[in-house]
């Protein structure tokens, strides 16, 4: 084996106070010269907005703003830094070209009041991103509108309450199964539907049983993951389908996980009706921190006239506009036509990769998903056997044996300099250690991933308590999750 320097096991962040801390009366960042010219009396333009009292602002120099933001910043984990290996997430790596073209004049500064006529290059990026997501996943017709996958899912969830409305019944429920991701269920309360549970077999897949027992005519839809959240392919997916359609109901695809998929099969081959897809994930678009995302649903013709308003349209004229004469429509789901500066990011990496370079995208974070679980199949238990897709999940049914769950595990991953990959989910797998490395790692940090993992599962046997007292590098331990998320503290009081 090659010569290979070791991940940096502790973490290089630097303490840091709050901005306001460092605050001293008269300090400032920015020097102007003298006025040379009239004073403006603000309260004349503001009137009654005029806000006399800034309250407690911080004044600081300008070293010790660039210092402050770039001390805070090194306590970011980010995936330029290295391995992000959150199951489900596909943290994968955003090139750099996504920004270069982003921040091209005419795109960045183009504003979304600005006429039709003079922004057909703008219409031009949305048609076109339409279309080659069409071409990807095989369906009919498209909306960019929605801001992530949640949203989408609902977008689409209400689309086929509309199209169920239309053949004279909206039906009941929606079919959901163990394995789903939580926002799933939640999208079907949020449209009216009642959830029902639907069982997986002994590889993990739709228990086809199940489903033709649980199917009816109150059944709106099966919302379905593929491959599903233990990185495992539904086999029977053309089954799946007809089981649904033969009682006219719809099959939802999840489509958070076409990072497996792209370039090798269309869920609209295989008889999806209605999906939506992380642009966030699949497409590169930056990821985490809480936005912003995209999540654009892609349907199959029945279900067009429910499509969000306004769509993009080739007018007689032969330009591009916006069609809002749509009176089967859902409505709008977000404010303009959504996250613009993510299409364009995703439309780049969609063209700088081709057909081809997307399918090798896909091969290899298939690679690397099993390269991890080959690495590691000896030291954690893997729970079900069936192949691996882009992400594996483990067990942490051995280490649990010394009373070590997964979440001390992935804690303790951090000291490794790595980000911890997804804790307890999917919920069918106790102790789940979901790991989805993505097509953007190489060998080398593979490698070191799996060496890290490995010396945890030792440390497991020899000192059990450091791994529970895991992270040991970082600035803070172990958090008050529980009371973090109840009883946040927004907002910092001076003391005085
Ligand atoms: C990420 C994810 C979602 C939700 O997508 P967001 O963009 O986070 O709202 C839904 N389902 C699955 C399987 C996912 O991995």
């Amino acid at each position: 084996m090659k010569h290979m320097t070791r991940k940096a096991t502790r973490h290089v962040n630097q303490n840091e106070g709050l901005i306001f801390e460092k605050s001293s009366p008269g300090k400032a960042a920015w020097k102007l010269p003298p006025l040379d010219v009239p004073e403006v009396d603000a309260s004349k333009i503001l009137g009654a907005s005029e806000r006399k009292d800034l309250g407690e602002m911080p004044e600081v120099s300008e070293i010790e703003i660039i210092r402050h933001f770039t001390r805070l910043s090194t306590w970011n984990y980010a995936i330029d830094l290295g391995m992000y290996p959150l199951g489900s997430c596909t943290m994968k790596y955003n090139p750099r070209v996504n920004e270069a073209v982003a921040r091209v004049e005419g795109i960045a500064n183009g504003h979304p009041y600005q006429p039709g006529e003079i922004s057909q290059g703008a219409l031009l990026i949305l048609k076109t991103l339409s279309e080659q997501l069409i071409e990807i996943t095989g369906m009919d017709a498209i909306t960019l509108q929605p801001a992530a996958g949640a949203h989408g899912e609902m977008t689409g969830l209400l689309m086929v309450r509309a199209y169920h409305q239309s053949q004279g019944n909206a039906r009941k429920k929606i079919l959901i199964p163990d394995s789903a991701h939580g926002t799933n269920p939640a999208t079907a309360a949020m449209v009216n539907y009642a959830v029902e549970n639907l069982k997986s077999d002994a590889r993990g897949m739709v228990d086809l049983a199940a489903l033709e027992s649980q199917m009816n005519e109150d059944v709106a839809a099966l919302m379905l993951t593929n491959p599903n959240t233990l990185g495992v392919f539904e086999q029977d997916i053309h089954k799946i389908a007809d089981i649904l359609h033969a009682k006219g109901g719809l099959l939802y695809m999840d489509g958070a996980n076409m990072n497996a998929l792209v370039g090798k099969v269309r869920p609209g081959d295989f008889g999806v009706d209605v999906m939506h897809l992380n642009l966030h994930k699949t497409f590169s678009t930056p990821h985490g921190g809480g936005g912003p995302g995209s999540g654009p649903v892609a349907i199959k013709k029945k279900l067009e006239p429910f499509l969000p308003t306004p769509v993009v349209v080739t007018k007689p004229d032969g330009t591009l506009g916006f069609e809002y004469d749509r009176p089967h429509s859902v409505g709008r789901v977000r404010a303009f036509y959504g996250n613009f500066g993510m299409f364009v990011r995703a439309l780049a990496y969609i063209q700088a990769n081709g057909p081809d370079g997307l399918r090798q995208t896909t091969e290899d974070a298939v690679l690397n998903a099993n390269y991890i679980r080959k690495g590691l199949e000896d030291t954690y238990d893997l729970p079900y056997a069936t192949p691996t897709m882009h992400e594996v999940v483990f067990s942490d049914k051995l280490q649990a044996k010394k009373g070590v769950r997964t979440m001390d595990i992935a804690k303790r991953l951090i000291d490794y300099g790595f980000h911890p990959y997804t804790t307890a989910f999917p919920l069918i797998v106790p102790g789940a250690l979901m790991i989805e490395p993505t097509e953007s790692e190489p060998t080398e940090e593979l490698d070191l991933f799996i060496e890290a993992m490995k010396s945890i599962a030792e440390e497991v046997e020899e000192d059990p308590q450091m791994v529970l007292d895991a992270p040991h590098s970082t600035r803070v331990s172990r958090l008050d999750e529980t009371a973090a998320a109840r009883k946040p503290l927004l907002r910092w009081k001076p003391e005085n």
